[in-house]
């Protein structure tokens, strides 16, 4: 991932991601940093929620008075509010993830948003880091000699009655994500970790990767429930902030089932 750029632009409202496709066509790298959903307020809870509900509410009002027009609309005209929701949210959420995968994929467009761990700083070597981890479930991506992401379990606990209980972490590159890459990760290390006999993998993110949950629960991960101010996050756009963690499980169905 590169770590010097022309520009940063903060935020992914209005403004920020049109200005990343002109600053990158116009070949200068971008960081684009944003904290919290993408699209901001006009995608999230301001024009685009309330414009969606308001074409439900127009809708039934024209068929409320479509006599009115020479339309004859059999029965009364109901509301079902719950639909009109789940529309809503549907073209809120296309909407934030066509903006995002947008974003990501961008040429020389790097997005940071400070929801993928807790961690300020690399381990000082990969010696120390290995210490907390399983040697043979450290697995990397990798295309030539670039590593585009990794996937390791460390164990939870040195009680014995806990051996085959493990954590997981997957990490991709940025600049790669959307390819599969984390899906072809976790799969191999959820594999690899029943071969080697851990029955039980959980995993600690932030609500706000929403990717992430997706991803853990695709792959048999359950939610466990959300921990409450866990931590307090050190750098990037958060820093400073006390951050709720969710946690997931995944219980295999074939290590540890006698
Ligand atoms: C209910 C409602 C309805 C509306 N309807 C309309 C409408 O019909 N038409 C219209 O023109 N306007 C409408 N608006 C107003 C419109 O939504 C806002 O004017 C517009 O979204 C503002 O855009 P923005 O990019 O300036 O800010 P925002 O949309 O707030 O975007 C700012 C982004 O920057 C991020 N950010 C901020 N600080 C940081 C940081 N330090 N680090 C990282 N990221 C950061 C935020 O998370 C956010 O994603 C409506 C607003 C509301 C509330």
């Amino acid at each position: 991932m590169p770590t010097h750029f022309d520009s940063i632009i903060i935020g992914a409202g209005q403004a920020g991601p049109s200005l990343a496709g002109r600053l990158t066509q116009s070949g200068r790298s971008v960081a684009f940093i944003e904290r919290k959903l993408f699209g901001g307020t006009c995608v999230n809870t301001g024009c685009t929620p309330t414009k969606a509900m308001v074409a439900s509410a127009y809708v039934a009002q024209k068929a409320r008075t479509a006599a009115v027009y020479g339309v004859t609309v059999p029965g009364a005209v109901s509301v079902d509010m719950k639909a009109i929701k789940a529309r809503k949210d549907r073209i809120v959420l296309d909407s934030r993830n066509g903006l995002e995968t947008w974003l990501r994929g961008m040429k020389n467009c790097t997005v940071f948003t400070g929801h993928a761990t807790f961690e300020s700083r690399a381990p000082e070597s990969f010696e120390t880091w290995l210490q907390s981890h399983v040697a043979e479930l450290c697995l990397v991506a990798g295309d030539g000699g670039t590593a585009l992401g990794w996937a390791a379990l460390g164990p939870v606990s040195s009680r014995c009655v806990y051996a085959g209980v493990g954590e997981v972490s997957v990490y991709v590159d940025p600049s790669h994500q959307r390819r599969g890459i984390g899906r072809a990760l976790l799969a191999a290390l959820i594999g690899r970790s029943e071969q080697r006999g851990y029955w039980t993998l959980q995993a600690g993110i932030f609500p706000e990767n929403a990717g992430s949950v997706a991803l853990h629960q695709a792959l048999g991960f359950h939610l466990l429930g959300l921990r409450r101010g866990l931590g307090r996050m050190s750098f990037g756009p958060l820093a400073g902030r006390w951050r709720d963690v969710l946690y997931l499980e995944r219980r295999s169905q074939r290590v540890g089932v006698d």
